[in-house]
């Protein structure tokens, strides 16, 4: 591809306007950033022949003109490492460095999956000991490391599930309760796993509305899928009645443990009649998640449900760490190792960094946190739903909106300001949502500056004095991007 249009289709899609930032498309022919060694010297005669014919089509770049756009790229990023990022329902908190120092540990850092059991104990205890936090954290006891993300988790739960109402004789259970409040990947796990969604509304209060469910509970009822609290940050305080109800009609209840960081070591979904639980242990505890990955979604389930879990199951028989590969009514194994080892083994450095007494901490200061953010922002700012939130405070554009100025606007002003936006437009029952989730690694400092810059927003826009909202942003390097554009047609390759 010649530098022209290779430039000219990447700033179509991602509205980048600075020469510098295609780096790639100014490589040189010839330049070599490595040199790999003589195919001869470390592969066997036999593989010879999978070497490949024709030069990789890969940028021709120095070393130092490689090292100089990743640590550029790097620069003109917002991380958990440079700034308040209170993106709701995501809980970026801050990583402790002794995460990074666990996992960089050789005898962690440098295994492979496939290494006898003996030769990796340590690891294997360090995921059993997890295995063990997760249990008694969630009050589900039986849990499995494998699922990759809190999606994957979903649809790894709905599979023992499936499992279970198939192993009773209710293989026609296909339906799937879904609150309108809930993530998108919800209905989408249920739909992947054979089974079909229905929509709950929410009541007025934002919350799952009893009379809705009685009404859509039957026969054909497999599931009801609940995140506790819910994306509008409230809990749901029905959780028994509405966990009595699904199973009183012969279903059971998936709880989607995103938002586990409200409750973590104050109270626990197993006991609130919740049957089976994903936990994002890349939210709840720690993990730089940005960017998509990695994480891991650690399923919990009850005793009803464990016969189904995935293998391998790693177990302990006395002092011994070991990896059951077999077991008669398991879905099987839904990863290629026995989990995401770095990112599970950060979460367990989170959790015992706290120990069992302190785990409750976490959740209290995130819920006040939230609180203290609620209470600054409310009255410059729309607030759909009465009462105290949980770990996340949810905010509309209304006021703004007789301005002319939206969420969008919002979120972008923050962006000059300093501040990595709120998540926007989510959950979709409130028209305009603002979600702050300012977990509980935040002082008071950055909280009162990140409320300071919005309700210094509310006040421009209430002075009229709009232009610089719309305008927005302007200090960073890039300015506001043809979403559409690059969702609907993404190039996402240097060259094709
Ligand atoms: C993040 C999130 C998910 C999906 O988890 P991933 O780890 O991103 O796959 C599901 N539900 C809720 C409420 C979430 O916030």
């Amino acid at each position: 591809m010649s530098q022209s249009s290779a430039s000219q289709k990447y700033s179509a899609v991602s509205g980048i306007q600075h020469e510098e930032a295609l780096l790639f498309e100014h490589a040189h022919e010839a330049a070599e950033s490595i040199n790999l060694p003589g195919v001869n010297r470390d592969v066997p005669a036999s593989l010879q022949s999978f070497a490949r014919q024709t030069p990789a089509n890969i940028p021709g770049l120095s070393e130092p003109e490689t090292v100089r756009h990743f640590v550029r790229l790097s620069q003109w990023n917002h991380g958990i490492e440079t700034g308040f990022y209170p993106l709701g329902s995501c809980t970026m908190k801050y990583n402790p460095r002794v995460n990074e120092q666990v996992v960089r540990l050789p005898g962690l850092a440098h295994i492979h999956p496939d290494q006898p059991e003996d030769s990796v104990q340590g690891a294997l205890a360090l995921l059993h000991e997890l295995q063990q936090w997760l249990g008694e954290i969630s009050g589900l006891p039986h849990v499995t490391l494998q699922p990759a993300a809190g999606a994957h988790g979903e649809l790894v739960g709905l599979m023992i599930i499936r499992a279970c109402l198939d192993a009773r004789g209710d293989t026609h259970r296909k339906k799937v309760l879904v609150p309108d409040s809930a993530h998108g990947t919800n209905p989408a796990s249920a739909a992947l796993c054979g089974m079909h969604t229905v929509e709950l509304k929410s009541g007025p209060d934002g919350r799952i509305d009893l009379e809705a469910l009685k009404q859509h509970l039957d026969g054909d009822t497999a599931a009801l899928m609940m995140t506790n609290p819910n994306t509008a940050g409230a809990f749901e305080s029905d959780v028994r009645e509405i966990c009595d109800l699904v199973h009183a009609a012969g279903g059971l209840v998936y709880g989607d443990g995103a938002n586990l960081n409200a409750l973590v070591g104050v109270a626990r979904p197993g006991d609130m009649g919740i049957d089976c639980l994903h936990i994002n242990v890349h939210k709840t505890f720690s993990t730089p998640h940005g960017g998509g990955g990695p994480g891991a979604g650690p399923v919990a389930v009850n005793d009803t449900l464990a016969p189904f879990l995935p293998v391998p199951r790693i177990i302990k028989n006395g002092d011994i760490y070991q990896l059951q590969h077999s077991h008669d009514a398991s879905i099987g194994p839904v990863l290629g190792t026995p989990g995401q080892i770095g990112v599970l083994l950060r979460a367990n450095a989170y959790i015992a960094a706290f120990g069992r007494n302190h785990l409750h901490k976490i959740a209290e200061d995130a819920v006040l946190n939230a609180n203290y953010v609620l209470h600054r922002l409310k009255g410059a700012y729309d607030v759909p739903f009465e009462g105290h939130c949980k770990h996340e405070c949810l905010l509309t554009d209304t006021i703004q909106n007789r301005h002319g100025v939206k969420t969008l606007d919002i979120a972008k002003r923050l962006i000059d300001l300093g501040f990595h936006p709120m998540t926007v437009y989510f959950p979709l029952i409130v028209h305009g949502a603002m979600l702050i989730e300012p977990t509980e690694t935040e002082s008071r400092e950055t909280l009162d500056a990140f409320c300071d810059a919005m309700l210094e927003i509310a006040a421009q826009c209430e002075a009229g004095d709009t232009q610089a909202l719309h305008d927005a942003p302007v200090r960073p390097i890039r300015r506001r991007l043809d979403e559409t554009q690059a969702a609907r047609n993404p190039v996402l390759v240097w060259a094709d």
